[in-house]
């Protein structure tokens, strides 16, 4: 029986990859990957290496949880070494944790390789600190997929504080995060940002208001994180990583 490494890719840019995880990848068996993690990552496998594609494009389209779940273990009776790799971190939204208790029930040996997580990594690019001393002392890192209209999960009364609030898988959902907060007596012109393809090339951050961002960052491409909080207004003096 194999081992499998559930393995963070971090957010995109190829040198933002830990050296543990290159370690692994230059020595594994099977890589099982998915939309985020860096294509470019692969070519540092070693010959013969089998990759395994467990992502469309459109994140509606991935494989269920549960396939990718008998996938990983199905590959760590057949290889000695398995590589799972997800973008950013695997334990922030990556779903990680599922794969880990499935293998843990199998009994699979598992590590788990932290990578950086786009929800701290994309601002940073974009000059934006999710901390900043004397504006905020709390960051929260929320999942923008669950502010459906009818059945939101999300406990928005909570929000009313200074928290910097980093909402990821929130493109779709933008107008209605802009209006909830809005209607929890946030500002009209309080500041938010969203960030497209973070630490790629094509980075692009659209800086607004919650009364305006949606006009004019609804089409950017994903994948986009937003930022809301008055760290925003840093990014003037600290964007460096945009042309
Ligand atoms: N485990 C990942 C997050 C998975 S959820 C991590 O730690 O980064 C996927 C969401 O992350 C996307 O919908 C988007 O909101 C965000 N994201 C990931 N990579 C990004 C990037 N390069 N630029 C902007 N947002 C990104």
């Amino acid at each position: 029986m194999g081992r499998v490494y559930l393995t963070g890719a971090g957010p995109g840019a190829l040198e933002l990859l830990t050296i543990k995880a290159l370690r692994v990848i230059r020595k594994a068996d099977v890589i099982i990957y998915d939309r985020l993690a860096n294509p470019e990552i692969l070519s540092e496998a070693k010959d013969g290496c089998e990759f395994i594609y467990v992502g469309k494009a459109d994140s509606h389209h991935t494989l269920p949880q549960d396939e990718i779940n008998e996938l990983i273990y199905q590959a760590s009776l057949k290889y000695d070494i398995v590589v799972r790799l997800k973008g950013g971190d695997p334990l922030v939204f990556g779903r990680g944790g599922e794969e880990g208790i499935y293998l843990k029930q199998r009994g699979v040996k598992f590590e788990f390789i932290p990578g950086i997580t786009s929800a701290i990594a994309v601002p940073e690019y974009a000059g934006i600190p999710v901390t900043h001393r004397g504006i905020t002392v709390s960051f929260r890192v929320v999942t923008g997929h669950e502010a459906s209209k009818n059945k939101s999960q999300i406990p928005w009364e909570n929000y009313k504080s200074d928290d910097t609030i980093i909402f990821l898988m929130g493109l779709h959902r933008l107008k209605h995060i802009t209006e909830k907060l809005l209607e929890i007596g946030k500002p009209k012109d309080f500041p938010i940002a969203v960030i497209s393809k973070g630490t790629w090339a094509e980075e692009k951050t659209v800086i607004g208001t919650l009364s305006n961002i949606y006009e004019k960052a609804k089409d950017l491409p994903t994948p986009a994180l937003i930022v809301v909080g008055k760290v925003v207004k840093l990014h003037k003096d600290l964007s460096w990583f945009e042309k």
